[in-house]
């Protein structure tokens, strides 16, 4: 019973380093955040000891009344806090909440139509390297590349076109309130069934502050650890009462895409759902969007196209094309100044996807470690100097190490756990 330093010494300084990086750098993937302890701590359990196969009362191994016990808490409070009267918890991540909504709602084959990777959507709504595209016949919709917003006239018309079994709507990367209802009506016209994946908006669904899905969609998935602020993980939610449904949900996650469930992860699930019922919480998500906007605002004064020209979320796109500025560049330039990002595709992008024109950037994490909108303006403005330095193609070093420092010093200012767990 080593601790970890002591039995395996440079696997835990892979980890300290890790965690040092997460403490020294400025983290932008809008995908990302900080879980709390409490949630570490559960799934850092003994729980990880545990075979479920099954569900709660109905297992298919012994010793499980206690498992139960937490597995039927994550339940109710993930129905409390979407308002769904079903939600399956087990999902190891995202991805397989998804695949298991494919496998309950279509069959291999069928016509599916969901948003393209390179204008937002996620891989497994259709992408072609993905299973959704691989074994299904996906159609994709994407922006309208004059407003950066979703073209609901093209998912009407390829919806009328194709005849999917399933609308997929949701995205990875897209600064806009999506209209769910609208996609229901197109959906209830071809007599599709409509998943909503609304993974990278959950916190601020679960706070109010983005409409919900879950009266319009046939299914809702998400993962746990993106605004939601949980463990890595995903979680499948439906409101409408139909036990048919539920029924064949249960079945396509187990035995249909997974053996045992992740016990200690769906506790630390539960513990997620109950930090996210609090007043404290909702702040937290409040702030994630005027951070967002305040940082959107510093780009359009600096001169940088914020595709659809702001923010209703987490997140925003800067499209560097006007500057001739790759995503991939930018994206180098800023790590070197300890910023971390993500390069994104952006509407009419002349670049590959592994280039691209664009930079995704999300404030959930910077808003965990408790920056204001005064310090993500200050933050922007950073960035923009570097943007700036690169479009101007002369050395970048100087700015980036000015921009570095500033980056130590806010950091140290705001620590994300601080010395007990670093
Ligand atoms: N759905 C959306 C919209 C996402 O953005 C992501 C992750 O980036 C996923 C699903 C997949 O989640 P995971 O990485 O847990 O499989």
């Amino acid at each position: 019973n080593e601790s970890l330093a002591q039995y395996d010494t440079p696997l835990a300084a892979a980890i300290a380093e890790e965690v040092a990086r997460q403490e020294a750098h400025i983290e932008l993937i809008a995908s990302e955040n900080y879980t709390s302890r409490a949630v570490m701590e559960a799934q850092g359990s003994q729980l990880t000891n545990k075979y479920a196969e099954g569900y709660p009362g109905k297992r298919y191994y012994g010793g499980c009344e206690f498992v139960d016990k937490v597995e039927a808490l994550a339940i109710e409070r993930a129905c409390d806090l979407f308002g769904a009267d079903y939600a399956n918890v087990q999902p190891h991540s995202g991805a397989q909440a998804n695949a298991a909504v494919f496998m309950a709602l279509v069959q291999p084959g069928d016509t599916v139509l969901g948003m393209s990777l390179a204008h937002g959507g996620h891989l497994t709504h259709g992408a072609a390297p993905n299973f959704s595209g691989k074994h299904y016949n996906a159609v994709q919709y994407g922006l309208n590349p004059e407003t950066g917003e979703i073209d609901y006239e093209e998912v009407e018309r390829l919806a009328r076109e194709h005849q999917p079994k399933m609308i997929i709507a949701g995205f990875s990367a897209y600064s806009r309130v999506v209209d769910w209802r609208r996609f229901r009506t197109i959906a209830d016209e071809v007599g599709a069934y409509l998943m909503v994946d609304m993974a990278h908006v959950a916190g601020l669904v679960a706070a109010g502050l983005y409409p919900s899905p879950l009266p319009h969609a046939h299914v809702v998935t998400t993962t746990t650890h993106k605004t939601l602020r949980g463990p890595r993980g995903g979680l499948i939610l439906s409101a409408h009462g139909d036990e048919a449904l539920h029924k064949k949900l249960n079945g396509a996650v187990f035995p249909g895409q997974q053996g045992g469930p992740l016990m200690h992860v769906i506790a630390a699930k539960a513990v997620a759902f109950k930090e996210a019922m609090s007043q404290d919480f909702v702040r937290y998500q409040q702030q994630v969007i005027r951070n967002a906007q305040a940082m959107a605002e510093v780009f359009i004064e600096r001169g940088y196209d914020v595709v659809s020209g702001g923010t209703d979320d987490h997140l925003f796109l800067v499209s560097l094309i006007k500057q001739g500025v790759t995503g991939k560049d930018a994206d180098a330039a800023l790590g070197r100044a300890h910023i971390t990002v993500n390069k994104n595709s952006v509407p009419n992008d002349p670049q590959s996807p592994f280039v691209t024109s664009g930079l995704r950037l999300g404030t959930p994490a910077v808003t965990a470690r408790g920056f204001d909108a005064a310090e993500c303006t200050e933050l922007a403005g950073w960035i923009c100097d570097i943007l700036d330095a690169l479009a101007e193609g002369g050395d970048t070093a100087a700015v980036e190490a000015e921009v570095q420092a500033k980056v130590a010093e806010v950091c140290a200012r705001h620590p994300v756990y601080g010395a007990a767990v670093a």
